[in-house]
């Protein structure tokens, strides 16, 4: 018998999410965001919930080449683009669209051989300072990707750090229109955040993420409750024991937790090991039997530990959620202190993953 333990990928909640994409952003072609194995769903798993989407967005040649091999012959962006120029070989030969934030990549592609002009995505900087071009220096990078041979069409993109949050996007997008001033072309700055929550960012391609898997992008389930999202993973597992404790034993590594008099116990088949965050505290939410609780002492590598006051019909054999359905990621997330998007990416190979 297999550890009980599985990640089930929804494909009809993925589709759904992908139409829930359009309904906020109607007039936009929309990549759909795979980087990361599609969010640790498993990217040619996450495939046929998605392919209704007008192109895929990821940052690795190889996932962008598995793509393909899925039979993907749609637009497929390139989310920080190439690294080298051997890799220039690949995005001709795929047909691979790249985003393009540096003069090093532009040298990269002036230079290259190319069987046809590269598709690129122009990379402003409009305040989140990691990769692009400042507005001040972006029309000089605009006029000097027309001017080679090697690029053909160019669409304008920039990267919010706060739409899902106090700050906003004002900034960037007063940043943005004083850079890209009389440029013509597409338009591509929405990620999850701005797609939900700041319609006049939307443009011609807006490029959700973590929405697409259920998740909210602020870390806040309460933020996506009548959003229609659905998850678009359930990791479970099932109760392997349960201990009846007496007045003050303790549990697990480092007796941090005190049992009271007679608390049932149960033992869960995930742990670190299985990608179940180790810093999940006491209180954390988790679900046995259908009955929302909580775990206690510390998360070990292959284990949990749950209290099951709550649920004192449980035993052996229970069916335990960790997240999915029953229970947002975001919450077991934010007690966590973390957002949903680490803990499904975070999903470990060792944790079987069936799609349905
Ligand atoms: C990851 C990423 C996205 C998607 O972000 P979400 O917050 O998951 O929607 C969009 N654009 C770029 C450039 C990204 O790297």
């Amino acid at each position: 018998m297999p550890r009980p333990l599985l990640a089930t990928i929804h494909t009809a909640a993925l589709a759904n999410n992908l139409a829930v994409a359009r309904r906020y952003a109607p007039k936009s072609k929309i990549w759909a965001i795979v980087k990361a194995n599609a969010y640790g769903h498993g990217l040619a798993r996450a495939f046929p919930g998605l392919r209704a989407t007008d192109g895929f967005g990821l940052l690795d040649l190889e996932e962008a080449v598995k793509l393909r091999e899925l039979g993907w012959a749609g637009p497929i962006l390139l989310l920080e683009g190439f690294f080298r120029p051997t890799d220039i070989d690949l995005v001709d030969r795929y047909s691979l669209t790249s985003a393009l934030h540096s003069d090093e990549q532009l040298r990269m592609l002036e230079m290259a051989r190319l069987s046809k002009p590269v598709n690129i995505q122009l990379k402003m900087n409009s305040g989140m300072n990691r990769l692009g071009y400042t507005p001040d220096k972006f029309r000089a990078a605009w006029e000097r990707a027309r001017a080679c041979q090697g690029v053909g069409q160019i669409t304008l993109m920039t990267h919010f750090s706060d739409a899902d949050s106090e700050r906003g996007i004002e900034h960037q997008m007063a940043a943005f229109e004083r850079g890209a001033h009389g440029i013509a072309g597409a338009r591509s700055l929405a990620n999850s955040a701005a797609t939900l929550w700041h319609p006049k960012s939307h443009f011609d391609w807006v490029r959700p993420g973590v929405m697409l898997y259920g998740a909210s992008p602020s870390g806040v389930h309460a933020d996506i409750r009548s959003s229609g999202l659905q998850p678009a993973m359930t990791l479970a597992s099932e109760l392997i024991a349960v201990q009846t404790l007496p007045e003050g034993e303790t549990i697990g590594y480092g007796s941090i937790f005190k049992a009271r008099a007679g608390m049932r116990v149960g033992v869960v088949a995930c742990g670190y090991a299985d990608g179940y965050s180790r810093v999940a505290p006491e209180g954390t939410p988790i679900v046995v039997d259908g009955i929302r609780t909580r775990v206690v002492g510390r998360v070990s590598m292959d284990m949990i530990t749950v209290d099951l006051t709550p649920c004192p019909q449980a035993g052996i054999g229970s069916r335990v959620e960790l997240w999915g359905n029953a229970l947002p990621i975001d919450d077991v997330a934010q007690a966590c202190g973390t957002i949903g998007y680490e803990l499904m990416c975070a999903v470990a190979m060792r944790v079987p993953v069936r799609a349905e």
